[in-house]
């Protein structure tokens, strides 16, 4: 990391005081579980959908109700915290999407975040049992940013959400992407945001420059830049629950971004590489910045797996195909890796 300014310094540092005194020393790993790879909007210039065949069935995308299930049951075992429940808008049926939510509310036995795209007030009161609040996947605040990098997802739509959840006492939650071609100015617009909308929780993304997008030779953010802006919410809101996004080649920023202000890491491709060096180095991370964190990247519990499927109210037969995709899937993969890296240390 390059040498930091006098005011950087004192800025992060601050940004830690205010952090520790609100939220002291635990920080969560989360796991954003998807049900579908499909997305009927697919034109943000900096996703990985923009660069997909247009008019693909958003049906065609979904995962098997057991995958999405396992990766619940999976997730709550292993101690990460839901970041957001979410799949391209069309995928499923709001029954289905509805049954879904019940039955991960049942393994988790905790209400959810979901971010399904702006959703009307009907639909917000019909998942209200079983989700806390809902996100925006906002992604910039920037008016003329968005419309470059959002031509089709304008902000208006989950603005008018995010007061209809309001008056259903829901949470509002937002995403930001560091990295797009935001000025520091910008900070600003997002406070502003921030307490117009009651946003209780922010994710802090930096970008991923994806292949055949305009971003595709973009720089990354600097560990530094990510950090910035974590530091100005966590001084701005202290209170703010943000949440950081990493890769799993920014496994070397964790320390950093935790000690600015972060809550929680997230985007890291757990469920494979779990146990593996990258996971590791998380873990060391955050060790480094003096944080313990919730459940683990790298131990496997021993529990008893098919009981943690036995014990929920689902018909038999999706019982079965949930225990076969966790035993044979998920905890297999998981089980290599750990394999794997314990012969390379003894190696
Ligand atoms: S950012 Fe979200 S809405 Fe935009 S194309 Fe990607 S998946 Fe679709």
């Amino acid at each position: 990391m390059p040498i930091l300014t006098a005011e950087t310094k004192s800025l992060f540092e601050n940004a830690n005081k205010i952090h520790e005194k609100n939220f002291g020393k635990e920080i969560a790993f989360e796991r954003a579980i998807f049900f579908s790879w499909g997305c009927s909007i697919g034109d943000c210039t900096f996703c990985y959908m923009s660069t997909q065949p247009y008019g693909k069935n958003p049906q065609e995308t979904k995962r098997t109700t057991e995958s999405i299930l396992a990766e619940f049951i999976l997730a709550k075992n292993l101690g990460w915290d839901i970041g957001f429940f979410t799949g391209g808008i069309g995928a499923f049926t709001p029954e289905e999407i509805e049954s879904l939510l019940k039955a991960a509310y049942e393994i988790t036995q905790e209400k959810l975040w979901l971010s399904v795209g702006p959703l009307a007030k009907p639909f917000l009161k019909r998942y209200s049992p079983y989700i806390k609040g809902v996100v925006g996947s906002t992604e910039t605040i920037n008016p003329e940013l968005h419309k470059i990098v959002c031509p089709s997802k304008p902000l208006a739509p989950y603005e008018k959400m995010f007061l209809e959840a309001k008056e259903l006492e829901l949470d509002c939650a937002m995403t930001f992407i560091v990295g797009m071609g935001e000025k520091r100015e910008d900070i600003e617009l997002v406070k502003d945001f921030i307490k117009k909308y009651q946003i209780t929780k922010i994710h802090v993304y930096g970008l991923i420059p994806q292949k055949g997008t305009m971003f595709e030779h973009a720089a990354i953010p600097s560990a530094e830049e990510q950090a910035w802006w974590i530091a100005q919410l966590r001084i701005a809101f202290p209170k703010l629950d943000i949440q950081c996004g990493i890769w799993e080649n920014r496994a070397d920023r964790v320390a950093l971004l935790l000690s600015v202000g972060a809550n929680s890491i997230s985007k890291f491709q757990a469920t494979k590489l779990f146990g593996k060096k990258q996971a590791q180095d998380i873990e060391a991370q955050v060790k480094t910045a003096r944080r313990t964190m919730r459940g683990s990247l790298t131990k496997l519990p021993s529990i008893d797996w098919n009981k943690e499927v036995e014990k929920l109210s689902l018909d038999e037969d999706l019982k079965n195909k949930i225990k076969d995709k966790l035993n044979n899937e998920y905890l297999k993969r998981i089980k290599q890796n750990i394999q794997k890296i314990s012969l390379i240390q003894i190696q």
